[in-house]
């Protein structure tokens, strides 16, 4: 018995007879054995269900993507918090609970974790891949560019939509400070999520960032927590499918950023 995931893409792929005498892959579809469904982790299951144009598979410990190319979920490796930010495979991505309410606890920052290869892979290897699939958003009077991979400009016009609706005393804080920009993250070497063109930071008055006000201050430092962005514009973007850099320990409360995974 198998378990049918559906794969229009992989079939462009090959686009050829060798597919129809294929015993794995058979009129678009992958079959993965039934018997080894136990075994696929639960991050796993949900980057296949919120990613399903990309990640359209699990076997042997690694994702199988659209294209064919696989990526291992999870490299064993005990990582510290440092190490989980810099080298995250996909499945360091679930290990903080993302919480759409209170004010972050020490060091939890649910969704500062990255895999860069899955994000590459998703979104494209280097800024003129990325480039290739960004188009306009209507953003409250200004054209911004996001990318159109997993539906995330399409959130993204969801939620000028429903911020729109608001009444006027809340238009100040959604001015946009940028989205797509090629860039590691200041002071470390990983991409900065705004690479991909799934990040949108708003007004940079009305914001506050950790490193802006505690000059110097290492990850590990404790912090206190500062914001003024209201819950109301927030809970509109975390209805859509964006995470909240407000919602991070290293407080970034202008950035949203598009990962469905943390909010299923
Ligand atoms: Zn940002």
């Amino acid at each position: 018995m198998y378990l049918l995931i559906a794969t229009a893409v992989l079939c462009f792929a090959c686009s050829c007879n060798e597919a129809k005498t294929n015993n794995n892959i058979e009129n678009n579809i992958i079959k993965v054995d039934e018997n080894s469904e136990e075994a696929i982790p639960q991050g796993a299951k949900t980057l296949m269900k919120v990613y399903p144009n990309k990640v359209k598979g699990y076997a042997d410990g690694k994702l199988i993507m659209a294209n064919g190319s696989t990526i291992l979920y999870d490299d064993g490796k005990k990582k510290d918090f440092l190490k989980m930010l810099d080298n995250s495979d996909p499945e360091d991505m679930f290990n903080m609970q993302y919480k759409t309410n209170g004010i972050p606890g020490y060091l939890e920052d649910a969704g500062r974790s990255r895999s860069e290869q899955l994000f590459k892979s998703m979104y494209g290897k280097s800024e003129a891949e990325v480039r290739k699939n960004l188009v306009p958003v209507n953003w409250f009077g200004k054209k911004v560019l996001f990318t159109k991979v997993n539906g995330a400009a399409d959130s993204l016009r969801a939620v000028a939509a429903e911020l729109a609706k608001l009444p006027s005393e809340y238009k100040k804080y959604l001015p946009t400070a940028g989205t797509f920009n090629w860039r590691a993250v200041r002071g470390a070497n990983r991409l900065s999520s705004h690479s991909y063109g799934i990040a949108i930071d708003i007004n940079t008055k009305y914001s506050n960032y950790w490193l802006w006000e505690n000059k110097g201050a290492k990850e590990t430092d404790r912090i206190k927590y500062n914001n003024r962005i209201p819950e109301e514009i927030v809970s509109v973007f975390e209805k859509h499918g964006f995470v909240w850099g407000g919602r991070w320990y290293h407080y970034d409360t202008m950035h949203f950023e598009f990962r469905p995974e943390l909010l299923k």
